[in-house]
This record gives C-alpha cells, sequence and structure tokens, in this order.
C-alpha cells in the first residue's frame, strides 16, 4: 500500500509566520501570552503550551499590564490595539499580512463612503475572530452574511462595497455576489463593488484537493476541532472520494479503513502543521 502526502497540506503562510514569531519570543525565553487560540489544531496548541506560551482571553487583557502579548494571525480590531496600548502591553503583532491588508483595504472604503449610505458587507462567519477584526475597521458598522438568506439584511437601493473573510469559499463568495448584484440591478441600483480578497492559500486548495482526492482510494485529512476551514476542505474531499476521513491525531486511526486499499493520500486543513500530517502518514505505513 502507498501512502502519498499531500504536497499542499501543511500551514499556511500567516499561521507559519505567527507559529515562528511565538517560538522565536518563546525561544528568547520570554512568557508570551496569546490572544485566543493561535491555531485551531489542539496538537500543535499543546506543543506551544509546552513550551511556555499562555493563551489569554480578552478579559483577561487589562490584568496583563506591561506583559507581552501576541496577536495571532486573524488579526485584532483597532479597539484592542488601542487598550493594549494605553494598559502598556507590548504587542507582538503577528497578524497575517494578507488579513492586514484586507483590514487596511475595509478602512480606506469605510472612511471614503463615511459621509454616503455606503454599506459595507463581510461574507464571513459573524463570530469568528478575523471577521471581529474586518468589522473593527468599518468602525463596527458591517454588514455580515454568510450565506444568500442573509442578503436581505442589504438595502439594495443604497451603494454597497462587499468583502470576504480570507478563508471562506471563493466559489460560495462568488454565488453571494452574483445573486447581490442580480437584486441590486433589478432595483436600478448598480453601484456595487466585489472585492477579491479570499485568500488564495485557500481558494487554491480546494480544486487541488479536488484532484488528490481522485487519485486515492482512502483520503486521511487531518484537522483540529474547531477549524472551520478543515470541515469545508474535508467536505471537499469527501464530496469526490466517499472513503475520506477527519482524524485530529494518530489515535483517531482506525486500521479497517484500509482493508484491500492500494493508495492512502494523506492531506490537512491550512492550520494543520507539516510535522503532523507526516507522522500520521508513518503510522498508516506501519499498520
Ligand atoms: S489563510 Fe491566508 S489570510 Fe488566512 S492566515 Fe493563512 S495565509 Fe493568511
Amino acid at each position: 500500500m502507498k501512502v502519498i502526502i499531500d504536497q499542499n497540506s501543511g500551514f499556511c503562510f500567516g499561521v507559519n509566520h505567527a507559529i515562528k514569531m511565538a517560538e522565536a519570543e518563546l525561544a528568547a525565553g520570554e512568557t508570551v501570552f496569546c490572544l485566543g487560540e493561535m491555531v485551531h489544531n489542539q496538537v500543535q496548541m499543546d506543543q506551544l503550551v509546552a513550551k511556555g506560551l499562555k493563551v489569554i482571553s480578552m478579559a483577561e487583557l487589562p490584568s496583563l499590564k506591561g506583559k507581552k502579548v501576541l496577536f495571532r494571525a486573524h488579526g485584532e480590531p483597532p479597539e484592542t490595539f488601542q487598550l493594549a496600548k494605553e494598559l502598556d502591553i507590548s504587542i507582538i503583532d503577528a497578524t497575517c499580512p494578507i488579513v492586514t491588508k484586507l483590514q487596511q483595504r475595509i478602512n480606506n472604503s469605510y472612511f471614503s463612503g463615511k459621509d454616503s449610505e455606503l454599506q459595507i458587507v463581510i461574507f464571513g462567519k459573524a463570530k469568528h475572530a478575523e471577521v471581529a477584526g474586518l468589522n473593527g475597521n468599518a468602525g463596527n458598522t458591517a454588514i455580515i452574511v454568510s450565506d444568500e438568506n442573509d442578503l436581505g439584511k442589504i438595502d439594495i437601493t443604497k451603494p454597497v462595497h462587499l468583502f470576504s473573510q480570507t478563508t471562506m469559499d471563493a466559489e460560495t463568495y462568488q454565488a453571494i455576489a452574483t445573486a447581490l448584484q442580480k437584486r441590486m440591478t433589478e432595483a436600478g441600483n448598480t453601484d456595487l463593488v466585489i472585492s477579491k480578497s479570499a485568500c488564495g492559500q485557500v481558494s487554491g486548495r480546494a480544486p487541488a484537493l479536488r484532484s488528490f482526492a481522485s487519485e486515492h482510494d482512502v483520503i486521511v485529512f487531518v484537522g483540529g476541532r474547531n477549524s472551520a476551514n478543515g470541515a469545508y476542505l474535508f467536505s471537499v474531499c469527501k464530496s469526490i472520494n466517499e472513503k475520506s476521513y477527519y482524524i485530529h491525531n494518530i489515535e483517531d486511526i482506525d486500521d479497517q479503513w484500509f482493508n484491500g486499499s492500494i493508495s492512502v493520500g494523506v492531506t490537512g486543513a491550512t492550520s494543520t502543521p507539516g510535522w503532523l500530517i507526516a507522522q500520521v502518514a508513518e503510522q498508516i505505513e506501519r499498520m
């Protein structure tokens, strides 16, 4: 039986960048507090915590006066930066540069349309940390839509600037944008700007995964319990290959899955470390 690792799997650039920043601080013997879970992968989090990383909630921030706090790849709203400044907290800003750029674009759009009736619309998950950071850059006035049913929240007679949370599925974003454009056009309003803001590191994975999932008898997908991106990418595998299994770590592997198989593909979410995917592949080979 062949076990093949998906060459496109492993951390995305933004998560890699944030983990490297945290590890550099921890290696220097610093106590690093991280605002929220740094990566949606418990195995990787356990490793960082073992090295001294302490995960804190927003409610704990005021108790960290003068300490070092890392802001993770998802980014934070301007209010959090302001609060940290007032508390004399030294910020390690590990916001993914792609997210920072999107925050700036939303901020520019918000200020340029402030005196008009412009509506900033974000396609994303209302409770996701990245969306809180994006919305903060629109003065917390953005309309958050997660599917076509939410389009009713938008006043289709007024101007709209549409953005997407970076990790949302690009195909669904396109469908939402098309549906909104149709509604606005029917209402005689063409004042719609659609920004391309889904991250290429995620949107490029879906088509590549479809082909990877079709090339193997069994797919083992490694992802965290809270990873929205993992859930989405796994559904892409499952839609192509019925024998796709989602696991969190090595203990979840069941050797019955591989009966009669010639080829097994191992892949994961953008928040799954490459070393964990390699460990899973080695374990399957041993079976
Ligand atoms: S998915 Fe893209 S935008 Fe999000 S952290 Fe990774 S590289 Fe950055």
